[in-house]
């Protein structure tokens, strides 16, 4: 190699690493319960395609089961996407569910995952066979592929319905702390968001869990709308549907601030549902949550059928529209494939 040649090198390699730090500081793709617009939702199949695609992020959502084991599936419950009614006949509760938290993992790893049948364009129900997984287990793949592949792939575990666990005697806030910190996740430099929609959790982790465990990781605060009914709060009398309204009021992003380093949340939030392709909508949330030092990272982008806003008829456009104008940090997509091509060219 000659002179010209290896400055030539040395050029080239400068632009690399320019481009790896822009992309650092860029948006992030998050594989909403991973790469799921293409696998059963959660299995460990859609995690290894999700991390193969390029996604910065794979999701985990986490429940508890009787034996106090953390296991990554979306819901409280098993029905939507296991065969749980034929297998246990007589377990599930008075509202005909059954739920995670009556059965052992090992009861939990005799049921097979399937695609919910309500999702019939995407992967075939009841074909091929998945089971159900521990957080410990996920985050050793992903961790075994960011040693064999040398992409550093982040982890974005969502504590599901901590309220709900509370309730019921469990809680798991402390025991996926606890995960986390054992494979290594305990500061804010580490590639790692906790989530929830919980903000009552969301203080009690800042405040009480992350002194007693010596740790502190990144937390973001899913915010839902009040009609869900996704997060109950006790007033000391009765359980009460919480009111998730302040977030988004004047004033609501700086106290969250305090606790959150990021916000999560619905795409219509920051985009009305009221738009259309003339007029476009679009909130003061980004805004206002970056000024208070909060990342956005809205849900959920899907490119399915009769699966994206009206408003919009092309998914780049839809990626375009919240990530360049609106200005968003990251989306959570269930596609991290289309979205890490679209990121990728903005970075070029
Ligand atoms: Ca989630």
């Amino acid at each position: 190699m000659n002179l010209t040649n290896q400055m030539m090198g040395l050029l080239l390699m400068a632009t690399l690493v320019m481009h790896s730090v822009q992309a650092a500081d860029g948006k992030i793709v998050i594989a909403h319960r991973g790469a799921s617009g293409y696998l059963p939702e959660h299995t460990l199949a859609s995690k290894v395609l999700a991390h193969a695609m390029g996604a910065d992020y794979i999701e985990q959502d986490v429940v508890m089961t009787s034996d106090n084991e953390l296991v990554v599936l979306h819901d409280l419950t098993l029905d939507r996407v296991t065969d749980v009614a034929e297998k246990f006949t007589d377990r599930a509760r008075e509202d005909g569910a059954h739920y995670v938290i009556d059965f052992t993992l090992a009861e939990l790893r005799t049921l097979h995952v399937t695609e919910s049948p309500a999702a019939n364009q995407r992967f075939p129900a009841g074909a091929s066979r998945f089971g159900i997984h521990t957080l410990a287990e996920e985050i050793e793949l992903i961790q075994g592929l960011n040693k064999t592949t040398g992409r550093e792939v982040g982890i974005y575990p969502e504590i599901k319905s901590p309220w709900f666990h509370h309730l019921e005697g469990k809680d798991s806030a402390t025991a996926i702390l606890r995960v986390l910190r054992d494979y290594g996740y305990d500061s804010m430099d580490d590639s790692v968001f906790l989530q929830t929609f919980d903000f009552n959790e969301l203080k009690r982790i800042h405040e009480e869990l992350f002194p007693a465990l010596e740790m502190e990781i990144p937390l973001v605060q899913l915010i839902a709308h009040n009609e869900w009914g996704e997060t109950m709060e006790w007033d000391s009398k009765q359980w009460i549907n919480y009111d998730y309204n302040w977030m988004r009021e004047d004033g609501g992003m700086t106290d969250l601030a305090v606790y959150a380093d990021g916000v999560g949340p619905a795409m219509d939030m920051i985009v009305s549902y009221d738009s259309s392709l003339e007029e476009i909508k679009i909130s003061n949330l980004v805004g206002r949550a970056n000024a208070a030092g909060l990342q956005v990272h809205p849900y959920t982008f899907r490119l399915d059928p009769g699966r994206m806003p009206a408003y919009i008829t092309d998914f780049n456009a839809l990626l375009e529209l919240f990530l360049v104008e609106a200005g968003v940090d990251g989306v959570f997509t269930d596609f991290p494939d289309v979205a890490v091509r679209f990121v990728d060219a903005l970075v070029d």
